[in-house]
């Protein structure tokens, strides 16, 4: 779930993780990573994972009313709800979010199998979608090839070795989707716009970087060990030599990943902006030839590159000098075998399967056909979206969302002019910035069209080869200036089948997927307090995005630039640190706690878009109070509902992978967390000093 910032760019899916610069609102770093086992985890089909929901929007049926809310507000807020709520089986975790991607998947489903039944003209939507989804769920035919298809791939994985070799590898997996050495793609440069570069990442490691040294990480690091060793195995290797390769793959996937940036390093310009030559590119990781993977990729040599991790290419590079060719050349192919478990038939699918649901301690995998129906969404992702929009967005609603962004940007405008601490040359800069963002709701103006693409209802692996193909050259043809912005195009975080709100600080935009505007974020015809503080607070959230301490890096038209004066930037500096402050007073599990730094950009925009929503709504409603619903004031309503947007509950492992890759605070503190900030919060609850959810006026971050 991501009200998210998205700076994600569109990639090849398996390496998102190391390129997560952004901060969506509900999707995450684990997430992403998530893709990056196989392009489809397919499974055989079990029962489906559909659940019993309850009403999924605002309910007042799903506080706790035995709690006080001085307490614990959360609690009162959500706990009927959440103590009604199981995790199932088949996921990681729960809440208002996750449910409303499980309605959506039914929704995607039903679309897909109507498509499925085939009569459509060749290259229209449908046709696409449905023969995709044919070929997925073909596993007789996938059976019959086995590693066949892949033969190819893994010869030449065993044998590379010299520079040119390395390069030539990395080039080929990168046309076909898979996981190269080394990465290039084109990225819009930061510090102007209107070019771009490429961008060169290391590939490699499979495991978030903390899961190759945390302690509490050992299960993982033995259940991806076992895994390696057995899908060797299954790959024709002897129990001794699968055991003893799959023991060398872990310790360089280890030793890659530990100088690599972190999450939040990554999205730092002072960090990654290393803008250099070809020439310059080369001497970090003379071990590849570069010049020779930009021939491949058909990328004219005197292109800007931007080496995003100095560190992660020079240990790339010094691994690759100092190893033995055979471990390099088992590594590689390892990055084969795993990259296409999904596509060689049942026993390596049944393989990837075990091993992830394991990792993620599930007891059953979700059917086969919704794991498809997933890995249409990420590949097929504007012919589905199509058929989605045409199925299930009313225009009326479009039109009612996109008027209360007008009144939610009024708010953030009225409140900017009368702004204590931000002087007159900020202030401007800042009206200046938040007259140009460009906010669109639902679905792009126009669609990638997909057409020329050719989906075969017998080639599953074909398929995903061909459309990996299909957007490389798109991005590649933009070279060197960029022919426009794209919009609701990143898969996972911004096409209108994503559960997700972002902003891009590269553009200044903001894009409201369709797949959001439904209950629990937004409900036709609802009480406003509740619309409001759910969709409305999205709204706003994405909005101060702009001016959070990432997205206030970027300028009005969206290049790298300080705007702030110094004074502006230290106040904003003081006032965020109560936010940090208080988030790493939170404790997520015994003996962890939520960090506030990682966590800043994304509280300072919670705390930013229910301010936002709330003073919209009192304004709205000209400061008088609607009539009192369910015994609750409008300002009651407005703030319970906030706080059952964020219900949540997750397994012990999510909760420790989350806490240190995702930019957003957990669930369960998003819920009350910015609350404590609000005057108005304290009001509508008569908090006292002494309650567990008072917070003295002194500490309460006043930002926005
Ligand atoms: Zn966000």
């Amino acid at each position: 779930m991501s009200i998210a910032i998205c700076q994600v760019r569109k990639l090849p899916l398996k390496t998102l993780t190391a390129l997560l610069l952004s901060t969506p609102l509900l999707a995450t770093a684990a997430d992403a990573n998530s893709a990056n086992l196989s392009p489809v985890i397919e499974r055989p089909t079990r029962a489906s994972s559909v659940l019993p929901v309850g009403p999924l929007g605002y309910s007042p049926s799903h506080m706790d009313k035995s709690v006080n809310p001085r307490n614990d507000f959360y609690a009162y807020a959500t706990g009927n709800w959440l103590n009604n709520l199981t995790i199932p089986d088949s996921e990681t975790d729960i809440g208002g979010f996750a449910l409303l991607k499980t309605a959506l998947k039914q929704q995607l489903l039903s679309i897909t199998l109507r498509a499925g039944q085939g009569g459509y003209a060749k290259g229209s939507p449908e046709q696409q979608v449905g023969d995709y989804y044919r070929a997925a769920m073909n596993t007789a035919r996938q059976d019959l090839l086995g590693l066949g298809p892949l033969k190819a791939d893994l010869m030449q994985a065993g044998a590379a070795s010299s520079p040119v070799e390395l390069a030539r590898f990395s080039a080929d997996q990168l046309k076909k989707g898979g996981a190269p050495l080394v990465l290039g793609w084109p990225m819009t440069d930061i510090k102007d716009n209107t070019r771009m570069v490429l961008m060169l990442f290391p590939g490699g490691p499979q495991l978030e970087q903390t899961q190759y040294t945390d302690p509490a990480a050992q299960r993982i690091r033995d259940l991806y060990l076992d895994y390696i060793a057995r899908m060797l195995r299954q790959s024709g290797e002897s129990e001794e030599l699968a055991a003893q390769h799959a023991k060398a793959i872990l310790a360089m996937e280890a030793e890659l990943m530990a100088p690599r940036l972190t999450p939040l390093q990554s999205r730092d310009p002072a960090r990654t902006y290393n803008i250099m030559s070809l020439a310059e590119a080369q001497a970090l990781i003379p071990a590849v030839d570069l010049g020779e993977l930009l021939k491949q990729m058909g990328v004219d040599p005197a292109v800007r590159i931007q080496v995003q991790d100095l560190e992660g290419m020079k240990t790339l590079n010094r691994l690759l000098s100092t190893r033995h060719k055979e471990d390099v050349q088992i590594l590689l192919r390892w990055s084969v075998l795993s990259g296409n478990a999904g596509f060689l038939g049942q026993p390596w699918f049944d393989m990837a399967d075990e091993y992830q649901r394991k990792r993620d301690q599930l007891v059953r995998s979700e059917p086969r056909e919704e794991q498809v129906v997933d890995a249409i969404a990420m590949q097929l992702y504007h012919p589905l979206s199509q058929l989605y929009v045409k199925n299930y967005f009313p225009e009326s609603t479009r039109r009612e969302v996109t008027e209360m962004v007008g009144h939610i940007r009024q708010e953030f405008e009225l409140r900017l002019r009368s702004n204590p601490w931000l002087d007159e040359p900020t202030r401007k800069a800042a009206l200046e910035k938040l007259s140009r963002v460009d906010i669109q709701v639902g679905y792009p103006k126009t669609w990638i069209d997909f057409s020329s693409i050719d989906i075969r209802a017998d080639d599953h692996l074909g398929n995903y080869q061909r459309i990996a193909a299909f957007n490389l050259k798109r991005e590649l043809d933009k070279l060197p200036l960029p022919a426009k912005v794209e919009r609701f195009n990143s898969p996972k975080y911004t096409t209108p089948i994503a559960v997700n709100a972002a902003y891009n600080p590269t553009y200044n935009g903001i894009d409201i997927t369709t797949a959001i505007v439904q209950p629990p974020f937004y409900t036709p015809g609802a009480d406003m307090a509740v619309n409001y503080c759910t969709m409305g607070a999205v709204i706003g959230h994405e909005l101060t995005h702009g001016f959070d301490s990432n997205g206030s890096r970027y300028d009005a038209i969206g290049n790298v630039r300080n705007w702030w004066t110094p004074q502006a930037s230290s106040e904003f500096k003081q006032r965020t640190q109560l936010l940090v402050n208080q988030f790493d007073g939170y404790t997520v599990l015994p003996g962890l706690v939520q960090s506030g730094n990682l966590t800043l950009t994304e509280n300072t925009a919670d705390l930013g878009g229910i301010t936002l929503a709330h003073a919209a709504l009192n304004r709205a409603l000209k400061a008088k109070q609607l009539p009192k619903v369910d015994g609750l004031t409008t300002d009651q309503r407005c703030f319970v509902a906030w706080a059952q947007l964020w219900t949540y509950k997750a397994r012990t492992e999510r909760i420790r992978l989350l806490a240190s890759t995702d930019f957003h605070a957990l669930g369960f503190l998003r819920g009350f967390g910015p609350l404590r900030n609000l005057d108005a919060f304290h009001l509508a609850f008569g908090t006292k000093p002494g309650d567990p959810m008072w917070l003295v006026p002194a500490k309460r971050a006043r930002i926005w």
